[in-house]
């Protein structure tokens, strides 16, 4: 049995540490709120998570909301520039997709944690802290999220693409939410993406909050440009009032989808911006003599949320260190395995991940403006484009380079 702390009681750090602890280690989580102070606060993120990821859920028997949160089984995705939709394309995924509200998800795994007699301490942890938490485990990680903690590992300036955000965030959980028309003979329940021409992007996509099923809703808009009006953080009514203002006038087609909508809970919405970031996964707070700590998920490797792959990224990190403690054995947790470990995970989900979100944030280059015409021509193209949100690491096989998309649309 080892000694492990684990900084950080999100999607990572839990699954992280429910993994841990049923393979017998003795682990420690140190989380800033109670479960009650997580079902109380705001929302956290739209949560969006595909296939694989769920299945990795799955196998750690992690996946308690199966059959009560609904399954969203494709895509319908609109194009479009002055309030008029120019091209629209749908397209279902292999395994349903599920947005589970953080609230629910990461309080509940905080208590099945503690039932399972993990240990939780409850207090922010300071820089100075991780250096003793290092001095008395054997493995300490840090899972706190993009927050300022993650300041104790250095910024990767050759990985990290932006100085700046690239989109301003707003989401809103509702109730009463209809279905556009044309959707109506839509088979599942597909998150709706909604392009607004060289001003951001709107996604609705079916989830499960505190108070039942609902519908979130996401802006990415662009900065300074006409969709960036919740600066100012207006809370669930206001950013309501003003989503449909900005519906009526962008995506019209949405608009009486809205009419019944109400928010769900005084929590329950966000605004802000993510500069995205790549950082060095190893520190040593306690000096350069003192045991290093590995970070980890949105820690280290921080995207923007427009192509929903932080909480995917987050399962992913999660599995793959929990399975390399378990192979580890009895050997030191040293600098080398903490590199080697994050190198691993670098190469299989991280750059995929920071080149198609970088790519999508746009200006989108003229091969993957093709790849979207086509995908409205050809639902080959269009379902090729939904899998590649599942599974980022096809990215670079057709969209990486103007060659790779040719050589795919070829052999059509
Ligand atoms: C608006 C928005 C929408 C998003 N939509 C999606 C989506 O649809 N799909 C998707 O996959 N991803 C999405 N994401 C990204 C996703 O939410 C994150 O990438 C994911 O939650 C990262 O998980 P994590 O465990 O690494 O970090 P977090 O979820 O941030 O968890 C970090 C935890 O650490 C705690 N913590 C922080 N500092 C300290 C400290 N000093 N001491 C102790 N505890 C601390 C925090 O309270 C938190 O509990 C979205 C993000 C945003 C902002």
């Amino acid at each position: 049995m080892r000694d492990v702390a684990i900084v950080g009681a999100g999607q990572a750090g839990l699954q992280l540490a429910l993994e841990l602890q049923a393979a017998g280690q003795r682990v420690t989580v140190v989380a800033e709120r109670t479960p009650e102070q997580v079902r109380a606060g705001r929302v956290l993120s739209t949560q969006a998570m595909f296939g694989p990821a769920r299945a990795l859920e799955r196998a750690a028997g992690l996946a308690l909301w199966d059959g009560q949160a609904p399954d969203t089984r494709g895509l319908h995705v609109v194009v479009g520039a002055e309030g008029k939709p120019m091209l629209s394309f749908d397209a279902a995924v292999a395994a349903p997709a599920q947005s589970v509200d953080q609230r629910l998800k990461t309080a509940a795994w905080l208590e099945l944690f503690e039932e399972r007699g993990g240990r939780v301490e409850y207090r922010p942890a300071a820089p100075e802290d991780l250096a003793a938490l290092a001095a008395g485990n054997e493995l300490t990680l840090v899972a706190a999220g993009r927050g300022p903690l993650a300041s104790v590992f250095a910024k990767d300036a050759a990985r990290s693409r932006f100085e700046e955000p690239q989109r301003r965030l707003a989401c809103v959980y509702l109730h009463g939410v209809g279905t556009p028309e044309d959707l109506a003979d839509t088979a599942g329940d597909p998150a709706r993406i909604h392009v607004v021409a060289g001003a951001g992007e709107l996604v609705l996509q079916p989830g499960l909050t505190l108070s039942g099923p609902c519908l979130i809703l996401l802006w990415e808009a662009v900065p300074g440009g006409p969709l960036d009006v919740f600066g100012d953080d207006p809370g669930p009514a206001e950013t309501l009032a003003r989503t449909r203002e900005l519906v009526r006038l962008h995506v019209p087609w949405e608009y009486q989808a809205l009419a019944d909508a109400e928010p769900t809970d005084a929590g329950g919405s966000l605004a802000g911006a993510v500069t995205p970031v790549v950082r060095h996964p190893v520190a040593r707070p306690g000096g350069a003599e003192a045991r290093p700590v590995l970070g980890m998920s949105d820690t280290l490797v921080t995207n923007d949320p427009i192509t929903a792959q932080g909480a995917n990224n987050a399962a992913r990190c999660a599995a793959q260190y929990a399975a390399a403690v378990r192979e580890h054995g009895d050997r030191p947790f040293d600098e080398p395995w903490m590199r080697a470990l994050f190198a691993g995970y670098w190469d299989q989900v991280g750059r995929h991940t920071v080149d198609f979100t970088t790519t999508m944030l746009g200006p989108l280059p003229d091969h993957v403006q093709l790849a979207f015409a086509q995908a409205a021509a050809d639902p080959r193209v269009a379902t090729r484009l939904a899998q590649t949100y599942a599974d980022p690491a096809d990215f670079s096989r057709w969209l990486g380079t103007p060659e790779a998309t040719a050589a795919y649309l070829a052999t059509l």
